[in-house]
């Protein structure tokens, strides 16, 4: 298939770009580059060994992106592009209502005038909320999000199923992610987060390059286990995959569909640290915080529908997760401004 990817420069994008590249599938990158480098397109092409199209290019953009789906002749959209942090979304609300929101929006409008009728979208565990059981199903009710950028995913998932119920020729994917982790193997593409990290990953990674001096571990009386929070952690290669397996659900015409991506297993701040240690063989200083404000105790998914329904799980483990995250980190100790 021909694909666009929007936010393909990024994080998850430019992994599942290498991954649909490897399948045989056409990538066409568009992104505005506003949390991502151009660099990454290069190494996209050093992992692949193929030629990618690359647009710089903001979703914002409605004429610029009219251009590009006109000469593109796309058969689907994988649709990454957004803003994600989640504090700064706290502060600034209108720069991710707008970003988010009006992208999308636009890029539906675009779409529909280009006969262009499948698109893939990346959200998140986030739209469940506060889960009232774990593991986490899809048939759980989305939840109140606390904060601006989790309202932008449950919105555009509203906005993508209402665009589906009143045109059935349009085929959609919900991808729920949890928390993506991990890096390619070969440590040329990974997590470059700009400024210090709010993820508990890439923290724990700067502070194995020595650029932080110790992680600050928020909350340690929590109901669970340990006291720390517990996540599901999935290794980025896995997703990537997964939205490759997503493509079976376009072809077949499938309508609507929602998927959570995780491994189904938790692991608390701890556990993730103690794995960092084991698999790196550095030692991370750490001390016990304040709760983070907005953060919830436990938080995994069933990873039963994926499964079932595209053929699809993760096979990466924690210790490869955090072998992973770390080689990227070590091998580009400033991200892609080396
Ligand atoms: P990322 O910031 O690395 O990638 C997003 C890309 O989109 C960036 O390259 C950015 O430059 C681009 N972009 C943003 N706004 C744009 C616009 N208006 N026009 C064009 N390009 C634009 O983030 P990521 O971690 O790769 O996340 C990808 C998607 O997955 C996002 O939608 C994010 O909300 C979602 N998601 C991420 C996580 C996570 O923990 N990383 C979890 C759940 C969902
Ligand atoms: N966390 C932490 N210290 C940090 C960052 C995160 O203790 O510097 C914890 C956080 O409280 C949560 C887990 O690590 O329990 C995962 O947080 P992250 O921000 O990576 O993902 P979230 O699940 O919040 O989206």
């Amino acid at each position: 298939m021909r694909i666009i990817v929007t936010g393909g420069a990024g994080f998850i994008g430019s992994h599942t770009a290498v991954e649909l590249l490897d399948k045989g599938h056409e990538a066409i990158i568009i992104d505005n580059l506003s949390n991502s480098s151009e660099k990454a397109i290069d190494r996209i092409e050093k992992i692949t060994g193929k030629k990618v199209r690359f647009y710089k290019e903001d979703l914002c953009n409605k004429d610029g992106l009219l251009s590009i789906f006109e000469r593109e002749k796309a058969d689907c959209v994988i649709h990454f592009a957004g803003l994600k942090a989640v504090g700064e979304s706290v502060k600034l609300p209108y720069k991710y209502y707008y970003n988010n929101i009006v992208g999308t929006l636009n890029l539906i409008d675009v779409m529909n005038k280009c006969g262009v009728k499948n698109i893939i979208f990346s959200s998140s565990a986030t739209v469940y909320g506060t889960p009232s059981v774990v593991p986490i199903t899809e048939e759980c009710p989305k939840g109140i999000c606390t904060n601006p950028y989790g309202q932008t995913k449950s919105m555009i998932e509203q906005i993508l199923t209402d665009v589906q119920k009143a045109d059935r020729s349009f085929n959609v994917v919900l991808l729920r992610y949890f928390n993506p982790i991990g890096a390619h193997p070969s440590g040329l593409i990974g997590e470059n987060p700009n400024g210090i990290p709010n993820n508990l990953m890439p923290f724990i990674t700067q502070v194995a390059i020595g650029r932080l001096s110790e992680l600050g571990v928020f909350g340690n009386d929590y109901d669970t286990p340990d006291g720390t929070g517990v996540r599901d952690y999935i290794h980025v290669m896995d997703l990537a995959s997964a939205h490759v397996h997503a493509l079976k659900k376009i072809a077949d015409g499938s309508g609507i569909s929602i998927y959570n991506l995780g491994t189904g297993k938790g692991y608390s701040v701890l556990e993730v640290i103690k794995s960092f240690e084991q698999a790196t063989g550095i030692k991370i200083p750490y001390s016990f915080r304040p709760r983070r404000e907005g953060d919830i105790a436990t938080c995994y998914a069933s990873a039963k529908k994926a499964k079932e329904e595209l053929g699809w799980e993760a096979k990466y483990d924690i210790i490869d997760m955090c072998r992973d995250s770390w080689n990227f980190q070590r091998l580009n100790p400033n991200g892609y401004d080396d």
